[in-house]
């Protein structure tokens, strides 16, 4: 198990771990209840963190994930109503995929 990555939210680090199992990649979320349970804990200790699984495929994930995160900037709407931002192609809310 290596860290490959804190995410500012859950929601983000949901959606890095799907990107990064759609490529093959055992990624998992940890600490993501950590911030309620932990409340007196500094904010940046409570953070969503991306850890991978099997070493072997760290540095594939460090590129996906750098790829993820590169990804042009839209903002779109979601038949949900969610608003969409980040780059993301699929609503984390519903999991509705960007309409084309
Ligand atoms: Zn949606």
């Amino acid at each position: 198990m290596r860290r490959l990555a804190q995410a500012p939210n859950l929601a983000i680090a949901t959606l890095w771990v799907h990107a990064l199992r759609e490529d093959g990649i055992d990624a998992t979320v940890q600490r993501e209840f950590l911030g309620a349970v932990m409340g007196h804990l500094p904010p940046d200790q409570c953070l969503p963190e991306i850890w991978i699984d099997d070493d072997a495929q760290f540095a594939l994930a460090q590129r996906l994930l750098a790829a993820v995160q590169n990804r042009p900037q839209r903002t779109w709407h979601c038949v949900c109503g969610e608003k969409i931002e980040g780059g993301f192609e699929q609503c984390w809310h519903c999991g509705e995929m960007m309409p084309r």
